[in-house]
């Protein structure tokens, strides 16, 4: 087992244990040179292993290992990827919170350091488009042409982040589901008060989120480093 993949499952199985998917819903991959190892169609993270876990040449589409099926979802991830050459991991999700947000017609809109630094400015909101589908398919790829969207939202669906390792691409999953569970929380007690331009831009200025970001971009899942505010 490579350590692309070693690190692929370990994300996998923290997306359960976080509650942002459940039974076989998401799915996750990860480059490995011009091919991308993906989750299986059909499996649950818990149960997936190792070798139930297909290569894909990105350039292609064939399956270059494995006997199993990729997930129903392989072609948002080759499409993505071909757009993004730096891109090294993508993680899609059904994170509750989020998908309850974002269905009611709110946008997450930053209101804490964290969400802002993992995310940026520019996280679209796609209308719902049938699960599988080519047209999911090129409106994800479309959302990701942008180099700055790290994340996006898809409404009564999940999320998809990116990221430069595995770890990052789940950091942001992570940051996306707080953010919409602090939103949600603050609308029914009150006014949400969200960061202003110039908030984000005095975090863009920081060095200690620079070096943040450069650390989470190097960092191995096995790394043990985590995240610090
Ligand atoms: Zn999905």
């Amino acid at each position: 087992m490579t350590q692309h993949l070693e690190e692929l499952i370990e994300a996998a199985r923290e997306l359960v244990s976080s509650g942002l998917v459940t039974g076989a819903g998401g799915n996750v991959s990860a480059r490995e040179g011009d091919s991308m190892w993906i989750s299986p169609s059909g499996f649950s993270f818990a149960d997936a292993q190792a070798q139930h876990y297909p290569r894909i040449s990105i350039s292609s589409g064939e399956i270059l290992e494995g006997e199993h099926r990729p997930s129903s979802e392989v072609l948002m991830h080759l499409q993505l990827y071909r757009v993004r050459p730096e891109v090294r991991a993508i993680v899609h999700a059904h994170p509750k919170m989020t998908v309850a947000l974002t269905a009611a017609g709110h946008d997450l809109r930053p209101m804490y350091a964290d969400y802002y630094v993992y995310l940026g400015a520019n996280v679209p909101h796609v209308p719902y488009t049938t699960v599988t589908t080519p047209e999911l398919a090129a409106a994800v790829q479309a959302g990701f042409e942008a180099p700055d969207c790290q994340g996006m939202v898809l409404r009564n669906h999940g999320t998809i982040c990116v990221g430069e390792s595995v770890k990052e691409a789940l950091f942001r999953t992570l940051a996306m589901e707080e953010q919409a569970f602090i939103q949600y929380h603050a609308l029914t007690v009150g006014t949400p008060q969200f960061l202003s331009d110039a908030q984000c831009a005095d975090l863009d200025a920081l060095d200690s989120e620079d070096y943040r970001r450069r650390l989470l971009a190097e960092m191995k899942t096995s790394g043990g480093v985590e995240s610090q505010s």
